[in-house]
């Protein structure tokens, strides 16, 4: 994979924009959250788009009419923590280990792809993913990545 340097706040505000019509249509809000400074990440910019498309994507599709996603992405140290909230159906507990297995999926037409890609381009970026789910409560996904020295 192809690494370069990439503002992480930008990347999130393209797959928004990508995504803003199929939240629309589902009645989600998306909300993003950064402050002004980038955040730069060395990564392959296109295949660290296509995590966060299937977890966005993922949580719209949890989410109820009139729900709420908020994005948000800031700098830890020496790394970039980006989380995406919804409040949506949740996880059961019971299916929480199954999340992310090759063809686990609880919809209709799903591949039960998408997790388990995105755990493997975030793993081979040195970064990792983390769920936090309350069943018909929401979930959050957080993804660490490296993120280089931090400034000061
Ligand atoms: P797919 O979207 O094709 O089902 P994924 O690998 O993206 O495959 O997701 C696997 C499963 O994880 C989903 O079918 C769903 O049950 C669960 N899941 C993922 N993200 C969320 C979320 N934000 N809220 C609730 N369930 C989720
Ligand atoms: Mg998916």
């Amino acid at each position: 994979n192809r690494r370069q340097s990439v503002d992480l706040c930008q990347l999130l505000n393209d797959v928004h924009t990508l995504l803003e019509s199929q939240a629309i249509l589902s009645s989600v809000r998306m909300e993003l959250q950064f402050g002004d400074e980038p955040l730069y990440i060395e990564c392959d910019g296109g295949e660290i788009k296509q995590v966060f498309i299937n977890l966005i994507k993922n949580a719209i599709e949890a989410s109820n009419k009139g729900g709420e996603i908020v994005i948000s992405s800031k700098r830890r140290d020496h790394h970039i923590v980006t989380t995406i909230i919804d409040n949506g159906s949740g996880i059961p507990k019971e299916l929480l280990d199954q999340i992310g297995r090759p063809f686990f999926s609880t919809k209709v037409r799903g591949t039960g792809l998408g997790l388990m890609i995105s755990n493997k381009i975030i793993a081979s970026h040195g970064g990792s993913i983390h769920i936090d789910s309350s069943e018909g409560e929401g979930t959050t996904f957080q993804v660490v990545l490296p993120g280089g020295k931090p400034i000061g």
